[in-house]
């Protein structure tokens, strides 16, 4: 390939610009993104940017000197796969090879839009308009106990804000977390003094107030909607490349899309994991590093490479690190290493003898030893697993 052509300017496809360079390419690189803003991290701003304690994110990336020719403020509308050229707002540009990074957008919530004093946090322009609110000190309102909604949460109330935080399901992180797990973290929202309303259904928002629907009216000065991110491919409407079930892009184990020529990384697209043997769709940050290393690796070697990563992430949220490591399915087993109405836990879930996937609140040593065992698929002795006093290694 002589043109690659990079479409999203975030985590992923910065680092699959900077991979490119780093691993020897000399043709043309370039990195074409819709936001104006020179390219910026996304966890910070619901942590430090949003409290102001950071002006801002932006990655130190020297893309003049890696010789990236970068294109902000200009977003791409469609690909024309057969004529091997990206459609954009201000005119198609040619490729050799094609990579999507555009991530995701925030889901909203119906009936919301255009309501004054609703809020999404996904953009450095969303936490700039989201920093005064605070400041004001509010009541707040936050939809959604994801990971989003419990680290805008935190913010808020360390803002000194009055936050309450409604989910319609009986728990928080219902998504991502099976209950046993989850319940213990419900303490964390009271304990900061946020109020947690759980099976609470947004049935309409209106100027300073958000409206369940049992009929309870809670004071809102300001509403954050966190209820989940999909990936941002609308504008790959008539492309012919696949989409799955979330609106991804379907990629194969090269991180290939069913185009030929254009790859997809990070938030917008989902691959086969052979070590889980299933499809992932990871909105996580680690992801959105390790995924373009074996792109640019398959741009530009003959031996193509399978992404078959061990997914991580962390959260940082009402005073506590918390970090998982792997992948679990229902029907694993899960263990507890310490306990959950303590400071410092976690839980570990096995598939026969093997761990599969790790959750540490304040144990970053489990941590880092979980993800050598997930990796190396070491069998555990569960009796010493349990014991949290060993270290995780031994078991
Ligand atoms: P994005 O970061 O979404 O970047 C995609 C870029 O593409 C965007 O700039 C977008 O404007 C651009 N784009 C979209 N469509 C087009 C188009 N048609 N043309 C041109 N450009 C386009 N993960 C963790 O593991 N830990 C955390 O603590 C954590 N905290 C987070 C906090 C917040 C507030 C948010 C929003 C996310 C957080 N994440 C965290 C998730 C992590 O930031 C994402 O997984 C990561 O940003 C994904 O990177 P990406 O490049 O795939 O997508």
């Amino acid at each position: 390939a002589q043109r690659v052509v990079v479409v999203g300017a975030g985590m992923a496809g910065v680092q699959t610009a900077v991979a490119l360079r780093e691993q020897g390419f000399t043709g043309s690189v370039t990195l074409i993104g819709a936001e104006p803003h020179q390219p910026y991290d996304r966890p910070p701003l619901s942590k430090a940017v949003l409290l102001g304690k950071a002006e801002g994110s932006a990655f130190d990336v020297d893309f003049e000197a890696l010789d990236i020719d970068l294109q902000l403020g200009r977003e791409a509308l469609g690909v024309r796969s057969g004529d091997h050229e990206l459609d954009t707002e201000t005119g198609p540009v040619p490729y050799d090879v094609l990579v999507i990074a555009t991530g995701a957008e925030p889901i909203r919530l119906p009936g919301a839009e255009g309501v004054p004093g609703v809020h999404l946090l996904r953009t450095l322009d969303d936490a700039e308009r989201l920093r005064p609110v605070l400041a004001q000190q509010h009541d707040i309102v936050v939809v959604g106990a994801g990971w989003i909604g419990a680290e805008f949460a935190t913010a808020a109330r360390e803002a000194g804000c009055a936050v309450t935080v409604v989910e319609a399901a009986d728990r928080p992180l219902a998504g991502a977390l099976p209950a046993e797990v989850a319940a213990p973290m419900v303490s964390w929202y009271a304990d900061s003094g946020a109020s947690l309303r759980t099976h609470a259904r947004v049935e309409h928002v209106e100027p300073g107030a958000v409206v369940l629907d049992d009929g309870t009216r809670v004071p809102a000065g300001a509403v954050v909607v966190g209820i989940g991110a999909r990936p941002a491919t609308s504008w790959l409407a008539g492309s012919g490349i696949v989409l799955g079930a979330h609106r991804e892009i379907v990629a194969d184990d090269h991180l290939r899309t069913s185009e030929p020529d254009v790859y997809a990384v990070g938030d917008c697209a989902s691959f086969p994991s052979g070590r889980y043997e299933e499809r992932l769709l990871v909105h996580h940050w680690d992801n959105a590093l390790q995924g373009p290393r074996t792109v640019a690796a398959n741009i530009i070697g003959e031996a193509p490479l399978a992404y078959d990563p061990v997914p991580y992430f962390w959260s940082e949220q009402f005073g506590r690190f918390v970090q998982y490591v792997g992948h679990h399915a229902p029907a694993d087993t899960t263990l507890w290493r310490g306990d959950p109405t303590g400071a410092a836990w976690t839980v570990c879930w096995l598939r026969e003898t093997r761990l599969v996937a790790l959750l540490a609140v304040g144990r970053p040593r489990d941590l880092a030893q979980g993800r050598r065992l997930i990796e190396s698929g070491t069998p555990m002795n569960t009796e010493l697993l349990t014991d949290p006093s060993r270290p995780l290694k031994s078991a």
